[in-house]
């Protein structure tokens, strides 16, 4: 399904003017959900093909030091976590200034591209970007509040996709409430109470919160006929999982207000649910576990929600949010922006552009932000592919 797509318009005047003198209209992407309906497209089960870690300075580490282990309280234990416990004072927050756009993940791209499976090629048909651009894509239909701006860039064939923050997301950033920075501790501070460091191990909250720490998640899938590479933060792996082979051993950590009202649950599952499931189906994290604060920031009871089964919560809800609507609508997007960007060239961009209740639309800039794609990366990928080791065995 390609709404706005290459036929509008075009039979009407082209009588009228030679082809080539035709004003091109600017190429836009309608977000209505009404337009995305239909069948659940082909999601590829994603599989992961590697891993990295950043530290607590933020820096790369090529391994899974960073991944905690899922650790629950004991069963018949009820939770009794002060999430403010430790705040500001053992608060290390990430530098939200440094803008890392696809560094991480280009890095581990370039140390693993002459092992990728699929083939030699794939590469050169894949999108790359991080999960939570994709995530953004997945919940545009329904989002009413924020929009987004996706740089594009095509390099040896492969398509990257890199958010850029908007002018009002910045804004909102430097003038964050200091309640709303509280709550950020807080769901890090959910994530300690929850994890232990170790596979045998039990959370210790009396240590620091240090968020530049980050375990990611490297997987392949498709979606469509567009084969997708990307990376995704993940909170931690349940060592007792069914199936202990990642992402279905993998758990995300969220907190939410408690709820008492009927009329809350609903609004719940309307937005919040919505971004839940968005994030882990991507990644096929298996399910959310919530931990939910009182009015005092202490959580007191655990839910455990099952990514397969969060849709069931809004199936019957007219104001609800539809799996499919996401999934084309991500569809649609990444066509429209495989068919925009044509030139290979990676210091070329397309601006993506979104606000709600408007298309999406696109920009072209060369030479100067927002092009993302670093000079260590481009120049190392022009190289040769090193030479497989040497086998020097008898
Ligand atoms: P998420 O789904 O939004 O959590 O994002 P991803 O899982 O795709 O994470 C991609 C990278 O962005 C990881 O290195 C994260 O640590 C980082 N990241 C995630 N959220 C934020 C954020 O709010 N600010 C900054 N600066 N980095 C973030
Ligand atoms: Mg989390």
């Amino acid at each position: 399904m390609e709404p706005g797509g290459t036929k509008r318009g075009a039979g009407e005047v082209a009588a009228a003017e030679p082809r080539s003198k035709l004003p091109r209209p600017a190429p836009s992407l309608p977000t209505a959900a009404a337009l995305y309906a239909g069948p659940f497209p082909f999601y590829r089960r994603p599989s992961q093909l590697g891993c990295f870690s950043l530290d607590a300075q933020r820096r790369y580490r090529g391994d899974a030091r960073a991944l905690r282990y899922y650790r629950p309280p004991a069963n018949g234990q009820r939770p009794d976590f002060d999430l403010r416990d430790g705040y500001p004072e053992r608060y290390r927050p990430r530098d939200e200034e440094a803008r890392e756009g696809l560094d991480h993940l280009l890095r581990w791209l370039l140390e693993h591209r002459g092992g990728l499976e699929g083939g030699p090629g794939w590469l050169a048909g894949a999108i790359v970007t991080w999960r939570g651009h994709l995530t953004k894509l997945l919940t545009t239909p329904y989002e009413r509040q924020e929009g987004w701006q996706l740089a594009a860039s095509r390099f040896q064939g492969t398509l990257y996709l890199s958010e850029v923050e908007t002018p009002a997301a910045r804004a909102q950033r430097l003038s964050r409430p200091p309640l709303l920075r509280e709550l950020m501790y807080m769901g890090y501070k959910f994530e300690q109470y929850m994890c232990a460091d170790k596979p045998g191990g039990s959370p210790d909250p009396s240590g620091e919160v240090n968020t530049n720490v980050a375990f990611c998640s490297v997987l392949r899938s498709r979606l469509g006929s567009h084969p997708l590479l990307f990376s995704g933060e993940v909170d931690c792996t349940d060592p007792q999982a069914p199936s202990p082979e990642p992402p279905a051993c993998y758990v995300e950590l969220k907190t939410s207000k408690e709820m008492h009202s009927p009329a809350q649950w609903r609004s719940f599952y309307r937005h919040k649910l919505l971004k839940w499931w968005a994030q882990s189906f991507l990644l096929g994290v298996p399910s959310v576990v919530a931990g939910f604060r009182n009015p005092e920031g202490f959580v007191c009871s655990l839910k455990t929600f099952p990514t397969m089964q969060m849709f069931e919560h809004v199936r019957n809800d007219r104001d609800g949010w539809n799996p499919s609507v996401c999934m084309n609508f991500c569809a649609a997007f990444l066509s429209f922006a495989q068919n925009t960007v044509v030139q290979d060239d990676p210091r070329l961009v397309h601006l993506f552009s979104w606000e709600p209740g408007g298309p999406v639309t696109v920009s072209v800039h060369r030479d100067a932000p927002p092009v993302f794609l670093p000079t260590w990366y481009v120049e190392a990928m022009t190289q040769e592919l090193p030479p497989p080791p040497h086998d020097t065995g008898p």
